[in-house]
């Protein structure tokens, strides 16, 4: 059914735990999304500044990030399936290296926000459909945040939502973009399994 599976990073395959609240008082943010702040600074120096905090605390959050359950299992039965699947981040390229290295993980792609729009843009997702020529209905995105779903759903593409004890509170204004909801990888990786068994 699916020939390309774009997956989420922290939140879907890994747990960061990014400290956003220190971040913010250390950017001098109030609110809003951290990122979008720091891209819309007009500032150039200072942007480079608040961009250099939040790769710090990105990096320091990879290094002790923690797989999530069943993550290595989803990725062998993707690369098993032939089901061409990476990454698709609003986290910088290093973070997705340091992860892919220190867990052992391989991926068919990575799109990290230094490659395109960061979701809700559905750039990335168009870029992969365009660069590997999959139908966008042949295409499915994967993440656990309103932007992931979006960014697929702006792309024509399928959407799944994974549910996790941080994301459940959200679950309402999250379901409309969601084609399908996942409350583990396993569950993911079962769907996906037997899809494409036939
Ligand atoms: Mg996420």
């Amino acid at each position: 059914m699916f020939k390309l599976v774009a997956l989420d990073l922290d939140g879907t395959i890994v747990e960061f735990n990014i400290p956003f609240n220190l971040i913010r008082e250390r950017l001098g943010i109030r609110d809003g999304f951290i990122l979008e702040r720091i891209l819309q600074e007009r500032d150039e120096k200072r942007k480079a500044e608040m961009l250099k905090i939040l790769i710090e605390f990105e990096l320091e959050s990879a290094r002790n990030a923690k797989l999530v359950l069943y993550a290595k299992e989803l990725l062998e039965l993707l690369r098993k399936k032939k089901i061409i699947h990476g990454i698709v981040t609003r986290n910088s390229r290093r973070s997705v290296e340091i992860i892919a290295e220190r867990f052992d993980l391989n991926f068919d792609f990575v799109i990290s926000r230094e490659d395109a729009k960061p979701k809700p843009s559905e750039e990335p997702i168009r870029m992969l459909i365009e660069k590997f020529k999959v139908e966008s209905n042949e295409t499915l995105v994967v993440g656990d945040f309103l932007f992931d779903l979006i960014a697929g759903k702006k792309a024509r593409a399928k959407t799944a939502l994974i549910v996790h004890r941080r994301n459940s509170n959200m679950l309402e204004n999250f379901k409309p973009y969601a084609d399908y909801i996942f409350y583990s990888l396993r569950e993911l990786a079962e769907f996906l399994g037997g899809k494409n068994d036939s």
